[in-house]
This record gives structure tokens, sequence and C-alpha cells, in this order.
């Protein structure tokens, strides 16, 4: 399907910057693509003679595949930068770096970087388009996008919803892009966590706190199981992952206290057993193998939009 919404963007940098009727237009596109998701052989051309290329200076399983694959699926040329090898290790700026791939003739820059920005100051800089594989803490812009089409597709709506994002919401990136992508579609959005994890300036965004998950399971149709960023923590927020488990983690008997036909979904990695048990994530509440093949989908209808308004 073509896109519902004219889609002049030629970076995807956030579902902040977005309308409602582009994030709906982009979801609709992403539906169009999931047929030939789910049949490998399928070839398509609607990117041919054109080069994506994955910059990744942060680790990624999901992600980069994914990027890769939708971007082959579509036809185009897919490079893949290792940092560990390349001149920015010698001391290259990141923009001079991403210069020179420029200079090859590159059509479509996908970037991963610790630093929240990166994205946005290499869309400054180049002619390419740019995608956001998430940047720090800030914004995940894919993953609220896949999130977001896993919910309309199990729930059949978005608006009026109530979905909860538990965990580590301070760290999380894939918390700030559901926040902002479910509060334009028009869901109730609770943020749940230990006060530790909650930083008290997210309400500015428009979500309520919870730290109570007990309290307000009954109210959810969606439970947004965030992992906890071990690699972001500055200093110990919280006592323990025992005790953490024992007051956010979602189990088997916490769902059945939950609201009939609660969607759990979760981003992954998955830490089982600290976040969510394998009964939970495996069981049929869980569309987390779902949100992956969504996540192609996704994928491939925001690299045809980019590309298309790049030229
Ligand atoms: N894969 C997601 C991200 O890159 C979620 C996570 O790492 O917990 O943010």
């Amino acid at each position: 399907m073509a896109l519902t919404s004219p889609w002049t963007h030629r970076h995807l940098l956030g579902l902040e910057q977005l309308t409602a009727a582009e994030i709906v237009s982009l979801l609709d596109h992403a539906d169009s693509f999931l047929p030939s998701c789910k049949d490998p052989g399928a070839k398509r051309t609607d990117l041919a003679g054109k080069s994506v290329v994955n910059l990744f200076f942060e680790n990624s399983t999901r992600t980069r595949v994914s990027f890769g694959l939708a971007a082959r699926r579509l036809g185009a040329e897919v490079i893949d930068f290792a940092v560990g090898g390349s001149s920015v290790s010698k001391g290259e700026t990141f923009v001079d770096t991403a210069r020179n791939i420029e200079a090859l003739g590159i059509h479509m820059v996908v970037v991963r970087h610790s630093c929240p920005g990166t994205p946005h100051l290499l869309a400054q800089h180049l002619r390419a388009g740019v995608v956001n594989a998430g940047d720090g803490a800030h914004e995940h812009p894919t993953q609220g996008l896949l999130d977001l089409l896993t919910i309309r597709q199990r729930l059949g709506r978005i608006e009026g919803l109530t979905v909860a994002l538990v965990g580590d919401i301070r760290h999380s990136r894939v918390a700030r892009s559901n926040i902002h992508g479910l509060l334009k579609l028009g869901a109730r959005v609770i943020v749940c966590g230990p006060p530790t994890l909650v930083p008290p300036e997210i309400c500015a965004m428009g979500v309520e706190v919870a730290h109570d998950l007990d309290r307000i399971l009954p109210e959810c149709h969606v439970l947004n199981v965030l992992r906890i960023q071990f690699e972001r923590q500055k200093g110990p927020n919280f006592p323990g992952v025992r005790e953490y488990f024992h007051l956010y983690g979602v189990t088997k008997e916490r769902l059945a206290r939950a609201r009939q036909g609660v969607l759990v979904l979760a981003p992954g990695p998955i830490n089982r057993g600290v976040e969510l048990t394998p009964e939970v994530a495996d069981g049929p509440s869980s569309a987390v193998l779902d949100q992956v093949t969504n996540g192609l989908a996704v994928r491939m209808a925001v690299l045809d939009a980019c590309v298309k308004a790049v030229g």
C-alpha cells in the first residue's frame, strides 16, 4: 500500500517529530510489507539501485539484522560498517567517517550510538537519509513503531487503550519512543517501576506514574516490559535483582490478576527470570516473536519511505 499520508521526511530521527497521521501512515505501509516478511523467497525491487549502510556503534542483534534484512528484501545493497575495524578507532571524527561513507554513494545511513543526538548530528551533515536505530536513552523510533503495530494487530486499535511501560524507564529509549507514539495515537500511558528508575520529569511527557504494578495491573490492556539497562546504570538504582523481580517481575500469577486478554510485549533482549518469566515470555499473552516479525515490516516501510523522500 502506498503511504496514506504524504511522506516528505528523508530522516526518521524519532517519533517525537511525527504527527499522528504520519505514524498511522507508516504503520499502514508496514502492514503492506508483512506478506513479504513471511515469505523469504519473495524478492522485491522497491530499493533496487539504492544502498544502505548500517553504522552500529553499540551492540545489537535484532535491530541490526532486521535493518539489514529489510534493506536486502527491498533489493538494496547493504554495507555493514564494523566500528572496531574502522578509522574511527584511528581518531577520525564521527562526521568525517560518515561523510566519507556517503561519498561512496550511500542513500541511507542507519545509525545506533550510545550518545543521544548522534543521528540528529549526522542528519545535519549528510545528504543521505538517516534512520535512528537507537541513540543512548533518547529514542528508538522503529521499536516504537513495531510496538504500535503489534498492539494494533493484536487488539485492533490503539486509541483508548491503557498501556503500562514497566521497569527501567530512566534509561530506556524504547520507553520514550513508545510514549510519543502511544500518546499521539490516543492511548493512556502509565510508566511503572521503582522510584529510582522512573525520572520525575517523565510526567511532563503526559504520562501517569505508578510504582505499584499490582495496583495498576487490572487497568492495563498492554504491558510493555522493559529490560533493566544494566550497561547504562551509573550506580545502584535498586536493592537487587531478586527484589526487583518480586515487585515488578511479570509472572504467570501476576498475569492471572491482570485484565483478561492482556497483551505482553518486550523489546528484547529479555532477561528471563528478571523482568518476566519464561512461562510468560513464551505464553499465549506474549507477542514477543510477532514484534520481531513486525520489526522487519516496519523497517522495510521506513527505509522505503525515507529513500523515496531522498529521491
Ligand atoms: N533492544 C532495545 C534497545 O536497543 C531494548 C533493549 O536493549 O533493552 O533499546
